[in-house]
This record gives C-alpha cells, sequence and structure tokens, in this order.
C-alpha cells in the first residue's frame, strides 16, 4: 500500500494579508499556533503547555483551510494535509498507517501543523455499535487519539482540524491536551466581503466603475469562496465580451453576481 497517498507537505504561501476579514480570530490562531513555535522556550520557562489541537468549525468556502495555511506560513511550519473523508475510504488498516505515518513525518519536519479537513468523518462520534465489530471510524479515531496523546513530548507539533459538523465530533477529542480550543469560522460580514473582494481583485485589471462597496453590499450570505468565483468569473465574462478586453467592468460583475445564488441559508448560520 502506498502509505503516502494524499498528504501533501510545504510550506504554505498564503498569508494571512490573504484572508479578508476575521481580525480577532486571526489574533487568536496567532497566538495559539505562531507563539508556541517562535517561543517555545517563554511556555518552558512559564511552565505552561501550548495548545495541542484547535478545532475550526463553520460553513464550507469559509476559510477554514486558508486559515490553517496562513497560520502554518506565520510560523514557517511544514505543512500535512490529510481528509477524513479520504483517510475512511481506504483500505483496512491502510488509513491508519498513513496517519501513524503522518505524525511521525510531522515529528521529523517539526515545527509542522497537520490540518485534517472534514474531521468529523474520522474523529464522529462512537456509536453504541452493541456488536463487537470495530468500524472503520472508530479504529481510525483511536489511532489519532494516540498520536495526539503522544504529542506531549514532541514540541512543535499542532494539529489542526475543521468540520462543517462539530456536533459529530466525538468527545473524547475534546478532553484537554486534545483539541482545546475550538473556534468558529463565520461567513463574512459586510466588512470582510468588501476585504475579500479587494484581496481577490487585487492582481485583476478593473475599471473604476467598478465599486467594491456596493458589490459587498449586494452579495449577503456569500461566501468567501463563492466571492472568489465571482470576481474570476467577471474577469472571464470581460473576456467572452472582447477576448482583447483591458479591464473587467462592474457590468461583467454584475452580470455574474445576477446568475448566482449563495449556497448558505441564514438558518445555516450560528
Ligand atoms: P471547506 O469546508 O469546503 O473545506 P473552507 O472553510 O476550508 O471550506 P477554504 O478552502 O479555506 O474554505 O476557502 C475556499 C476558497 O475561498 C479559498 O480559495 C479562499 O481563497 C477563498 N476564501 C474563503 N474565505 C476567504 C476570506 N475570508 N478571504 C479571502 N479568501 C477567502
Amino acid at each position: 500500500p502506498s502509505i503516502t497517498r494524499g498528504v501533501t507537505v510545504e510550506i504554505p504561501k498564503v498569508t494571512w494579508e490573504d484572508i479578508g476579514g476575521l481580525r480577532d480570530l486571526k489574533k487568536k490562531l496567532q497566538q495559539a499556533v505562531e507563539w508556541p513555535i517562535k517561543h517555545s522556550t517563554s511556555f518552558t520557562r512559564l511552565g505552561i503547555s501550548p495548545v495541542r489541537g484547535i478545532l475550526l468549525h463553520g460553513p464550507p468556502g469559509c476559510s477554514k483551510t486558508t486559515l490553517a495555511k496562513a497560520a502554518a506560513h506565520a510560523s514557517q511550519a511544514s505543512f500535512f494535509s490529510l481528509s477524513g473523508a479520504e483517510l475512511y475510504s481506504m483500505y483496512v488498516g491502510d488509513g491508519e498507517a498513513l496517519l501513524r505515518n503522518t505524525f511521525q513525518r510531522a515529528r521529523l519536519a517539526a515545527p509542522s501543523i497537520i490540518f485534517f479537513d472534514e474531521a468529523d468523518v474520522v474523529a464522529g462520534k462512537r456509536g453504541g455499535n452493541s456488536s463487537n465489530n470495530i468500524t472503520v471510524g472508530e479504529r481510525l479515531l483511536s489511532t489519532l487519539l494516540t498520536e495526539m496523546d503522544g504529542l506531549e513530548e514532541a514540541k512543535g507539533i499542532l494539529v489542526l482540524a475543521a468540520t462543517n459538523r462539530p456536533f459529530a465530533i466525538d468527545a473524547a477529542l475534546m478532553r484537554p491536551g486534545r483539541f482545546d480550543l475550538v473556534v468558529y469560522v463565520p461567513p463574512p460580514d459586510l466588512e470582510a466581503r468588501y476585504e475579500i473582494l479587494c484581496v481577490h481583485t487585487r492582481n485583476m485589471k478593473i475599471a473604476d466603475d467598478v465599486d467594491l462597496r456596493r458589490i459587498a453590499e449586494e452579495t449577503e450570505l456569500f461566501t468567501g469562496a463563492e466571492l472568489e468565483g465571482l470576481c474570476r468569473e467577471a474577469g472571464i465574462v470581460a473576456l467572452r465580451e472582447d477576448i482583447s478586453a483591458t479591464v473587467v467592468r462592474d457590468s461583467h460583475f454584475q452580470t455574474v453576481k445576477k446568475s448566482l445564488k449563495p449556497a448558505l441559508t441564514e438558518a445555516e448560520i450560528e
């Protein structure tokens, strides 16, 4: 079996400035991620143990992955990315092997951040399974718990997990020394939408008639991912209209906006 399948290692290039809005949250993550890595001796001196795991939850497309990458960039940590769904779909035993192998490699490459997407698939609540069959999810969860508990002595390794379904996470992961910090990543408010539009038009040639503030007002319930898509599509519409276009105009943004409907609903916001 290929135990490196599904794992990517890099120091991401994304920075805190690439993320619009979420000012307080970014500060919180800076403290929880950057400080223990950059100032580990200060923690030892004061005898305090840094956070070992952070759970990010919130609707899809609102920058959970991007935040984890920016945190890794800021602390110049190697970034290991695992998907709960992918681990779950592997042959029996391969998922656990990949998990163990990833923690092992993260230790060697420390400081490291292990990012766990769709964490609820693996770290989901253990059902009151009356038969003696241990399910794939339970075996993965138990491996994850063992690895996280083993981080005690290891310095500079942090696990960031992301989920859209925090209520489905097993309580065992919420004990002290595991996911000590639980952070809600909300969909962008007006100011955040404006900042996200600025980020994603930064390298675009946009005409003077494009009013990003107004677009931000008109895109309530849009996620960061959808706003990014809006900017990209507006560029495509401009090219479709005229392949030698030199700027993207307001009309192009409006055309795309009319064709988009946000996937989020009011009811999904916590
Ligand atoms: P999922 O739950 O689907 O994995 P996610 O919350 O992890 O989603 P990301 O993958 O981080 O979301 O974001 C998707 C895309 O949307 C990224 O390419 C990112 O550039 C853009 N995006 C989302 N939120 C923001 C933001 N606040 N500022 C800038 N870009 C954003």
